[in-house]
């Protein structure tokens, strides 16, 4: 299995921390909340995506774009990890509605 999944207590109202530079991916005092470092490969809602880079999408079997044309039938976990990515943790935080679920991408290093 190429990624980790790793749940996390992480709320809906709590910024997202790079497990390896401590730099706030998702912070919530800044108005473009979304602030991904260097070692982001996407940040991800159930609904749809929020960042991704372009060396994770280029391993995906779907672009971003077929995707969301698509998102009547969107299963965001599964394309997440349906990737010839070699190794990425993804941190999963519940949003707190309707078993809706983020997802943070991150290289392992
Ligand atoms: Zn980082």
């Amino acid at each position: 299995m190429a990624y980790q999944l790793i749940q996390t207590d992480i709320t809906a109202i709590d910024n997202i921390v790079c497990p390896h530079c401590q730099h706030a991916v998702v912070d919530w005092s800044e108005e473009q909340y979304v602030q991904p470092c260097e070692h982001v490969l996407f940040i991800a809602m159930d609904l749809g995506f929020e960042y991704i880079s372009d060396e994770f999408e280029q391993s995906m079997s779907r672009s971003v774009d077929e995707i969301h044309a698509h998102d009547d039938q969107l299963n965001m976990f599964e394309e997440l990890t349906q990737t010839s990515y070699p190794n990425y943790l993804i941190y999963r935080s519940d949003l707190g509605a309707q078993n809706l679920s983020r997802y943070v991408g991150f290289i392992q290093v």
